[in-house]
């Protein structure tokens, strides 16, 4: 609901003011900061609900901060949103990597970052515990829905929040094959603007991530993806 607050990282003071004024219109608290340098301890003091950070700034980078904050047990459930000029698919990749939920690539219009906002704290507010018994077991790959951790043998993976609900779905529902598309609806509601294309960019990050175990999510030609049917 309203009244989170959103915490801002962003360099140029005229896009910090955009966004902040449209969010605040929008109901939200807003706190700002223009230096990577500025924005770790303030988040360490305060932990928003949601953390808008632009990927280039001089100093400590978006990057960095991100990864910051995802190795850290006060601030690893934090959503973060990533502003990046760029729209190369590596950047995005590495962003997600990093643990960022979601991106926006520069120019962008005011009404798209609230857009984004909402749907990714509905996403979050979501994803809160359910039981601890909600485990799914496949292929050596340990998935917790209610701690939100996955391990593969025992070993920790580190997903960002979409990976890990792709994962989950797909996990829940082996030997079917979803479209693009219906990983989407699945994973964030049908009003959300993500592209097929960001599909395949989560699943190859989640697929890098299990290492050998991701080569159980299976690319189905021209229909979409599965988990294999664990063989007995
Ligand atoms: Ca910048």
């Amino acid at each position: 609901m309203a009244g989170e607050t959103i915490f801002i990282v962003e360099d140029e003071p005229d896009i910090l003011n955009l966004i902040s004024y449209n969010l605040r219109k929008a109901g939200y608290r807003t706190r700002g900061v223009t230096t990577g340098e500025e924005a770790l301890p303030s988040l360490f003091k305060e932990r928003p609900d949601l953390v808008i950070l632009d990927l280039m700034l001089p100093g400590i980078g978006g990057f960095e901060i991100c990864r910051e904050m995802k190795g850290n047990e006060k601030l690893k459930n934090v959503p973060v949103i990533m502003l990046t000029a760029r729209t190369e698919d590596v950047d995005i990749v590495t962003g997600l990597e990093a643990g960022a939920d979601d991106y926006i690539t520069k120019p962008f219009s005011p009404k798209v970052v609230v857009a984004r906002v909402r749907t990714v704290l509905r996403r979050a507010h979501h994803e809160k515990p359910r039981s601890e018994n909600d485990r799914i077991s496949i292929h050596g790959i340990e998935i917790d829905r209610g701690r939100h951790e996955v391990f593969c043998d025992g070993e920790a993976v580190e997903l960002s929040a979409t990976e890990f609900l792709i994962l989950s779905f797909l996990a829940s529902n082996p030997g079917w094959v979803f479209s693009r598309s219906q990983i989407i609806t699945a994973v964030k509601g049908e009003d959300y603007p993500v592209t097929e294309r960001s599909v395949d960019v989560q699943i190859l990050g989640i697929r890098r991530k299990l290492g050998d175990y991701g080569k159980n999510i299976v690319t189905v030609r021209g229909v979409g993806y599965k988990m294999m049917v664990e063989s007995t």
